[in-house]
């Protein structure tokens, strides 16, 4: 179990799009230890552990790091990966890709475009219209239920995995 505190999070905004540049140092301070270890140690979440790997609700999926809007409700798809899937970025300057050459794979690194924090990869064997599939580790979204734009406030944050 762990809980990030948004109280304690200098940087988190839905709408300022200024980017965030910290220490890992400055980011151990602010960010839970799970959050830590994917956003900025490149870690990976156990497969299956997100609950928003299945969740269907209507919203908008943010950076828990930062609260840079990432992804919509309706570019999430079932991919049977074990991580949240999405097949579109809610804006181009969302997403910073980067090649990745670990462990072996080519792959694309894909991190937070404003707090650069590690999200997850993506890859091209997606759906229509994109063919993309951005897997991202659910511990590093935020879920903000409701019509985009409709947002306002940072919501409640509810994640506890
Ligand atoms: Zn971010």
């Amino acid at each position: 179990m762990d809980t990030v505190k948004k109280e304690n999070n200098p940087v988190y905004s839905h709408k300022d799009p200024t980017p965030v540049n910290m220490t890992d140092e400055q980011w151990k301070k602010i960010l839970s230890k799970d959050v830590y270890d994917v956003a900025r140690m490149k870690g990976t979440e156990r497969p299956g552990s997100s609950p928003y790997e299945h969740s269907k609700e209507i919203g908008t999926f943010y950076c828990a790091v930062c609260g840079n809007p990432l992804f919509r409700s309706d570019t999430k798809f079932e991919s049977g990966c074990g991580w949240p899937s999405f097949y579109e970025p809610i804006s181009k300057g969302s997403i910073i890709y980067a090649a990745d050459h670990s462990y072996g794979m080519d792959r694309t690194e894909v991190m937070c475009g404003r707090c650069k924090s590690h999200l997850g990869h993506v890859f091209k064997d997606g759906p229509p219209p994109t063919g993309l599939r951005y897997c991202i580790n659910g511990v590093v979204l935020d879920f903000g239920s409701g019509v985009q734009g409709d947002e306002g406030k940072i919501p409640p944050f509810t994640r506890d995995v």
